[in-house]
């Protein structure tokens, strides 16, 4: 792997002191910070526009090394260029803070969902990167109609017994073979297909942009310095080739599960109560007939078409998603 965790530490300690405006790029990148954060490289003639993103929760910190990284490589000009790049760090404040935000969770504020959202950190931060990846994807359009591709990269809470998988944000228009085929290459094991809109970054690039855009869950959240990068190595290759145009890698694992969101669990009171075990790993196959959730009036149950249990979180605040059921998805659309 290419990880020269050296100049990565330097990087996140530059970027989360504010002071990587200065740095310098090779000369045939057209190099700009919209935001804090927020680096567009453009090269001359761009093959498409990619969006990589990393820190939207800030505890979540392999992504953002592993972007460090591949930032300094861009740097130092030893990873091609082809496409016109947009990269994002996300949250900086709750980076600094080691925290997975600081006042609302960013991940549910976008698509203008911050206009109702307590003001704070999160609020303001989801709007600018609303506003640069707008002035973005307007600079794109003169360089001709490319295809747009985001990736989001976070880490999970709790353990996966697929530990690397794709979240697919609803989605009206066509996801190509060609992105299918990025998410084998970095040798995800699994993708799910979302059903209903969401104020994810990955949804709000999907559905304002047309972007094919998922968000990557990479593993379990670690503290900086803490992070078994070998676990990312097939997702940096595969990110590599995608930005050098190049040929991705030949897939090793055994072929992608593909699932769909078949139920949202949404608590809407402090009566909720999950009865499942804070263990309980993601992708774990509940049996049919099980109470999974109760409130005072209303009761969710296991069915035997989706019994596969994702994301379960009790303590979201009323009105939010306390967990999905997902069922096989046979014949995923493009
Ligand atoms: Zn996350």
């Amino acid at each position: 792997m290419t990880f020269s965790a050296e100049k990565s530490e330097a990087i996140i300690e530059a970027l989360l002191s504010c002071r990587l405006r200065d740095a310098r790029f090779p000369a045939a990148l057209e190099a700009s910070w919209l935001e804090e954060g927020v680096l567009q490289l453009l090269p001359a003639h761009p093959t498409g526009a990619v969006v990589i993103s990393a820190g939207i929760h800030g505890n979540e910190t392999a992504p953002v090394e592993m972007l460090a990284a591949l930032l300094a490589s861009l740097m130092a000009g030893e990873q091609p260029l082809s496409q016109a790049l947009l990269l994002v760090f996300g949250n900086p404040p709750a980076l600094r803070a080691g925290k997975r935000y600081l006042h609302s969770d960013m991940n549910r504020l976008f698509g203008g969902r911050h206009r109702h959202a307590v003001p704070g950190n999160e609020s303001r931060r989801a709007a600018r990167l609303e506003q640069a990846t707008a002035a973005f994807f307007q600079r794109v359009e003169a360089e001709g109609d490319l295809p747009r591709v985001h990736l989001d990269m976070h880490t999970a809470i709790r353990g996966s017994r697929f530990p690397q998988f794709a979240l697919i944000p609803f989605h009206q228009h066509r996801y190509g073979a060609a992105f299918y085929t990025l998410l084998a290459a970095c040798e995800l094991d699994a993708v799910v297909q979302h059903t209903a809109p969401g104020g994810t970054f990955s949804h709000y690039l999907s559905d304002a942009f047309g972007a094919q855009s998922c968000t990557l869950e990479l593993g379990k959240a670690r503290p900086f310095g803490q992070n078994p990068l070998s676990c990312f190595a097939a997702v940096d290759s595969a990110i590599r080739a995608l930005l050098a145009g190049s040929a991705l890698p030949a897939r090793k694992q055994p072929p992608m599960r593909f699932f769909t969101v078949a139920q949202s669990i949404i608590k809407t009171s402090s009566s909720f109560r999950l009865n499942l075990d804070p263990s309980v790993e993601n992708f774990t196959q509940l049996p049919a007939g099980f109470e999974i959730a109760c409130e005072h009036d209303k009761s969710w149950r296991v069915d035997d078409v989706a019994p596969w249990i994702l994301f379960p979180n009790a303590s979201v605040a009323p009105g939010l998603r306390a967990g999905l059921l997902l069922k096989p998805d046979l014949s995923p659309q493009h």
